[in-house]
């Protein structure tokens, strides 16, 4: 299997090294402009431990998005179920960042990671506590799932973020206009984009998403039947309105960020993340993208048989 493995791999990176198109790089804030479209990384941790990697697997990025699912799992630690009188459990169908369903649905984002969503839950992750104790819990439940306490957040991102994110600041005083926000919108928004602006490598990446594979021997950071419905959502969601496509090419709950990272689990199998900056038209890593498909087709991975 590990023989196979690495084969695998090695195939994808030549594929992705020779690869003309490469999609489009975010460039909405200097730090994600700036960042090499070259830089490829796939990184593999298997349910017996062992890790798999090729490329720039030691680079660090810009999670961005795919933090939503460490924050999805704090806040359902809170607050439970009782999160989904706030935030729903269905594909958008639209951008990352669109306004338009919150007015058809009085206020309540359609899933916890498009970004009206995800504000929703960072602001039910803070809870009464300040930005600054939520962001150290957050970092401290990546650190522990990643077994890793090199783990930061990048200031110059964040701050960056808060400058230029205006679409998020509308979204954010929207959602308090109807009553689903509970914290100042400054507020929740400082924790969000310090949130997006956690920095990580590919091989850290992976790492940090073993838990969401309930294999024996995985961190447990929270109970196995969150585990199952965060990887629901990730199928269903995980994506934008790229998820359904990403559903069928791949076949396995993934998060993406606009930094070019893909977080995937194999149930049972494996925790995948895989990096590379151009973005397709949906805003998810093209290449990456590909090579999750290639390698899934390959080893057989598939939560559909
Ligand atoms: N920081 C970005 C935003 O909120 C995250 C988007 C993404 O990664 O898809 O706009």
């Amino acid at each position: 299997m590990t023989e196979d493995l690495s084969t695998v791999l090695e195939e994808i990176l030549a594929t992705a090294r020779a690869s003309q198109d490469r999609g489009k790089v975010a460039d909405y804030i200097p730090e994600l402009a700036g960042v090499d479209p070259s830089r490829f990384a796939l990184s593999v941790v298997l349910a017996d431990g062992s890790q798999h990697s090729v490329g720039d697997t030691d680079v660090g990025f810009s999670i961005q998005s795919v933090s939503k699912v460490f924050a999805l799992a704090i806040a359902l630690g809170r607050h439970g179920d009782r999160l989904w009188a706030r935030v729903g459990r269905e594909p958008s169908g639209l951008a990352f960042n669109s306004i338009l369903q919150l007015e058809h649905e009085r206020g309540i984002p359609r899933n916890p990671f498009i970004n009206a969503g995800a504000i929703v839950v960072t602001d039910a992750a803070l809870a009464g506590h300040a930005p600054r104790e939520y962001l150290g819990e957050l970092l401290r439940f990546i650190r522990a799932a990643a077994e890793d306490d090199g783990i930061h957040i990048n200031d110059a991102v964040a701050r960056s973020e808060t400058e230029t994110g205006h679409r998020n600041v509308a979204l954010a005083h929207y959602l308090r206009s109807y009553g689903n926000l509970l914290n100042p919108p400054e507020m929740t928004l400082g924790a969000y984009f310090h949130q997006c602006a956690v920095e990580m490598t590919c091989a850290q990446l992976a790492r940090a998403g073993r838990f969401l594979t309930a294999a024996p021997g995985m961190p447990r950071m929270v109970a196995p039947g969150r585990v199952r419905r965060i990887n629901a959502l990730m199928l269903t969601c995980g994506h934008y309105d790229g998820s359904g496509d990403f559903a069928y090419r791949v076949g396995l709950p993934g998060k993406s960020g606009v930094g070019g990272g893909i977080l995937v689990i194999a149930p049972g199998r494996a925790s995948i993340a895989v990096w590379s900056p151009g973005l397709n038209a949906q805003g998810n890593s093209k290449l990456g993208t590909e090579a999750v498909e290639h390698l899934a087709r390959r080893m057989g991975w598939s939560v559909f048989g």
